[in-house]
């Protein structure tokens, strides 16, 4: 753990401070930049309007404010008029989505996190290999409806925990393959690999699993601060995915933990009686809301800021051909 600096706003006279550990990382991740960055290019490029099927990533003020600038955001290719160009978010989206658009005729650019790409591509050479595949995730996030809809119906049999593994009847349980949603709990998901590889001795898969850099780093942060606060806030929306995970971790190691948007939602009872205090934030939630978190904080009690950094990250990645930024 290292601990790099901290910072102290305080007034004479004032309330005891209170101890505001920030986690590190925290807020966003390569795949999320590139997809925000795709919509404001794809902007570029093509002018106002620019249609976005499902929110770019999960986080109303990035959505706002990419509104602001002329996209749009629909839920179904159905929305999206003749003639303007469409972008498919962060999470994927199933096979049938780039069909349809490309039998319209639509300019689609896809934005799906090159991670998530990575396990469609994975799903498709398991089938090909004539492999069943057991996919760990949650029922109904974009992600996952995503990815089953990179095979056709029956290739694949989602699982959402240990109990699930115990009903599983695949075809052929030599011939079995699993993978994994990028967005979950590294502690829960091992679990659920373990309990698969102890059923079917036989399955293959990633090495460990599919869970993605951002998303076991942010978790790893966590775990490093929150034994030593009374209370934790995770900013996120409440359909992320990741930021969820955020929450969990922490409540499981005894630190009650809050999902918040904007710093209005913080209640200032919790506030109240504590002495140290973890921020972090989801993979989709930008560092201005992180700063607005912290100053929100700052309103009621004098605090002393620590960063806690458990890793750096630099990843990056490419933009899709056709969209790199024009030369300075
Ligand atoms: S959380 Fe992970 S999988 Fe999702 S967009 Fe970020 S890097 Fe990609």
């Amino acid at each position: 753990m290292n601990l790099p600096h901290s910072t102290t706003h305080r007034q004479d006279g004032e309330a005891a401070e209170l101890m505001v550990l920030i986690a590190a990382p925290r807020g966003f991740c390569a795949g999320v930049d590139r997809a925000i960055r795709i919509v404001e290019l794809a902007l570029q490029k093509y002018g106002a309007p620019v249609y976005v099927r499902h929110e770019i990533v999960h986080n109303r003020y990035v959505v706002d404010a990419l509104k602001a600038k002329g996209a749009i955001f629909v839920e179904s290719l159905d929305r999206v008029p003749d003639g303007v160009p469409v972008v498919f978010s962060a999470h994927g989206v199933p096979k049938a989505v780039p069909a349809k658009a490309e039998m319209r005729g639509l300019d689609y650019i896809d934005a799906t996190c090159p991670l998530v790409s990575k396990v469609h591509r994975q799903a498709e050479r398991a089938h090909e290999a004539g492999r069943h595949i057991v996919f760990v995730g949650h029922a109904g996030h974009p992600e996952v409806i995503g990815t089953l809809g990179q095979l056709p119906d029956g290739a694949m049999t989602l699982v959402e925990s240990v109990d699930d593994v115990a009903n599983l009847s695949p075809p052929d349980p030599d011939m079995l393959s699993f993978l994994t949603q990028t967005t979950l709990s590294v502690d829960d998901t091992r679990d659920i690999v373990a309990a698969l590889q102890h059923r079917f001795p036989a399955i293959s898969g990633p090495r460990g699993e599919d869970i993605c850099y951002a998303t076991s780093n942010r978790q790893e942060a966590v775990k490093a601060i929150a034994g030593e606060c009374d209370r934790l806030i995770v900013i996120g929306a409440p359909n992320s995915s990741n930021s969820l995970r955020l929450v969990e971790v922490a409540e499981r190691m005894g630190t009650p933990a809050h999902l918040v948007q904007r710093g209005i939602d913080i209640d200032p009872e919790w506030l109240a009686d504590i002495g140290t205090l973890g921020i972090t934030a989801g993979a989709s939630a930008p560092e201005t809301l992180v700063r607005e978190v912290i100053d929100t904080v700052a309103k009621h009690r004098p605090i002393v800021e620590q960063v806690v950094v458990t890793a750096e990250e630099n990843m990056i990645f490419k933009l899709p051909r056709g969209l790199e930024p024009a030369a300075a």
